[in-house]
Order: structure tokens, then C-alpha cells, then sequence
């Protein structure tokens, strides 16, 4: 794109999954991994294999857990210039274990490692000023440096002619303070394009029902919606009234970590090269699909290549 590469600032973290379900990590358990992860980087790793033009501010720190992400992102085809390497942090971790019923125990490293660790650096600026679309994710709200970076991220874009989107990934139930909730609003009302997952569409326009959610964000300011269902598919909305309704892949699921993230990374890609709504739809719904198919957050993530078999090889819901 002209105006610069999309940028995702948050969290890098890997992920070391147990490969038996039960409950935590009371007792000695055999494990998977480290996988690269974080929300964040597993937009910006599909957005790269994509072939889009991509870059990613955050931390690791100088360790072989962080190598396992820089690496990874590089072979994306990731600009990892941004990515600040701390020598005193060790990288974010996450240890995983599902439970019978699908949810989750988490063992999480984040606030006390490198990941929360990154700042605005002379880096960080030669890349904002040269940044033509922005994507962050409400979770990187709780991270204080993220959040200084996010906000002056926000202006220096918008204010040059870029683009935002972000995903608020933020559960109903998670109550900000007072100051963290205006400018989740901020973000929220100045996002031209907002990837909601579930109840968090109305976490997101403090309102209920998913109708006056919708028109809530586009009175907000909000320029285009996409909702995303899980295995129930996903859909369009456009101020105005249009929509359109894209039924899921059929696959079968062997991790569902990172699905949200890979579709909101092929779906801004697919728009941002220039394709309609329904095309980005196609090919976010097949890099959400195909990403649980593997295990590893973003182990799935697939190339234009991979997606076009794909989707040409999968049946949809009906
Ligand atoms: P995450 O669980 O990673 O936070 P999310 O909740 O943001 O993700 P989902 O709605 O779970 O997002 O997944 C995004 C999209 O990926 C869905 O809209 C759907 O198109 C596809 N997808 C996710 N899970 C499945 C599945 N089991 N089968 C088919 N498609 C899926
Ligand atoms: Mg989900």
C-alpha cells in the first residue's frame, strides 16, 4: 500500500500447550511448545503470509523464547524492526490446559516480562510516521507502555491519512477503571474498521442486543463492522444497513487459539489489497478455519496459496 505497512502493537508472548485435558497444572503434565504467540503477533503473522505489507511493535527478551517469535514473524515476512530486544525480561509466556468442557486454565508470564516491557523509542517512531494502517487489540489496553504507544500510534496515523481497526477482545464481565474505559471508547469511536468477537460487540457499544449495538458503533463514528461467531461463521455490517452473512468452513477443530486473530488479519489484508467485503470474507473465514485445524496459535496461518486450496477443497456450513 502507498500510504505504509499495518502495524499491530501488543504483546509477544510464546505458548506451551499441556496435550492432555483436565484441569491446570497441579501435577507433573506432559507438554507442547513454545509455540510464537500473543494475539498481536498472530494478526501481523497473517497479515505478513498473506503478502501484505506488515510490521509489529512489542518486546521479547534476549532468550530462545523470544527467538522463536522474531524468527517466526521474519519468515512471515514481518518488518521486526520495532521489536525492542530486553536483556533484563524474559519473554512473555502462557501455559495452556483445556478442560473437558473447552475452556481453559492459563499460567501466564505477561506483566512482569518483556512483553509489557516496550515503549516509544526513536524505532517505534521511524515506523508510526511511516505506518499506513493501525490494528490494536483492547486486551493491550491493561498494559500500561502499550497503552502510551497505542495512543500516540492513533494520532500520528489517523493524522497522516491512515486507517485503524481494532479488535476489542475484551470479556463483558472485565471492568476497567474510569480512565481506561474513555479511551477504549476513543478507540472504539475512531476505528474505521472494528472486529468484535461475540458479546463483546456489545461490551464495545455499551449497549445490549445486537442490533442497537451495531447502529450504537455507527453513530459512534465506526466506519465498517465485522462480527466473527466461531464455528457459527461470521458477518458484515455497513452503516446504512447492508450485511452480509459468511457461513464457517467445516473442519475439525484441534485448537481454536488464534482463529479471531487470523481471520481480523486476512480480512484488513484482503481489504487493504484493494479486495470487496465479500472476498476478505472468504479469505478471513478460511485463515480462522484452517488455524484450528493445527495445533499452535498461529501454526495454521496460511498463505494466499494455502487459503485459495482451501477454499476450494472445504465445504461451508449450509
Ligand atoms: P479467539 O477464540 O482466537 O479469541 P475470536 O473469538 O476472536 O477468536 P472466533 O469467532 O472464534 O474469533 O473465530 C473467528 C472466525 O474464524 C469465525 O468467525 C469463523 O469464520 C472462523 N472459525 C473459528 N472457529 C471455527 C471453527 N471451529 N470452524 C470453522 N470456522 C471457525
Ligand atoms: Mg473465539
Amino acid at each position: 500500500d502507498a500510504l505504509g505497512p499495518t502495524v499491530c502493537v501488543g504483546e509477544i508472548l510464546v505458548e506451551i500447550v499441556a496435550t492432555t485435558v483436565g484441569n491446570g497444572f497441579l501435577e507433573a503434565q506432559p507438554l507442547v511448545g513454545p509455540f510464537a504467540s500473543g494475539a498481536p503477533a498472530i494478526f501481523i503473522s497473517q497479515c505478513g503470509r498473506l503478502g501484505g505489507q506488515a510490521a509489529m511493535v512489542g518486546a521479547v527478551g534476549d532468550d530462545d523464547f523470544g527467538r522463536v517469535n522474531t524468527d517466526r514473524l521474519a519468515r512471515d515476512g514481518v518488518d521486526i524492526s520495532a521489536i525492542s530486544i530486553e536483556p533484563d525480561y524474559p519473554t512473555g509466556s502462557a501455559f495452556v490446559r483445556y478442560r473437558k468442557d473447552g475452556s481453559r486454565d492459563f499460567v501466564y508470564n505477561i506483566a512482569t516480562s518483556a512483553a509489557a516491557r516496550f515503549g516509544w523509542s526513536r524505532g517505534v517512531a521511524d515506523l508510526i510516521d511511516r505506518t499506513g494502517h493501525l490494528h490494536v487489540m483492547g486486551s493491550a489496553l491493561s498494559v500500561p507502555s502499550a497503552r502510551a504507544v497505542i495512543d500516540k500510534a492513533v494520532d500520528i496515523v489517523k493524522a497522516r491519512g491512515g486507517t485503524l481497526s481494532v479488535d476489542p477482545n475484551l470479556r463483558k464481565e472485565l471492568k476497567l477503571d474510569e480512565d481506561t474505559e474513555r479511551r477504549f471508547a476513543k478507540l472504539v469511536a475512531a476505528a474505521d474498521l472494528l472486529l468484535p468477537s461475540g458479546e463483546e460487540l456489545e461490551r464495545a457499544a455499551g449497549v445490549e442486543g445486537e442490533a442497537e449495538a451495531i447502529q450504537r458503533l455507527f453513530e459512534m463514528g465506526v466506519k465498517e463492522i465485522v462480527l466473527k461467531r466461531g464455528a457459527g461463521g461470521a458477518t458484515y455490517f455497513e452503516s446504512g444497513g447492508d450485511r452480509i452473512d459468511a457461513p464457517a468452513f467445516v473442519v475439525q477443530e484441534v485448537d481454536p487459539t488464534g482463529a479471531g486473530d487470523c481471520f481480523g488479519g486476512a480480512y484488513l489484508t484482503c481489504r487493504r489489497l484493494g479486495m470487496s467485503p465479500q472476498q476478505a470474507l472468504t479469505y478471513a473465514s478460511a485463515a480462522g478455519a484452517r488455524n484450528v485445524t493445527v495445533l499452535g496459535p498461529m501454526e495454521g496461518a496460511g498463505t494466499r496459496g494455502e487459503l485459495d486450496a482451501f477454499i476450494a477443497s472445504t465445504e461451508r456450513r449450509p
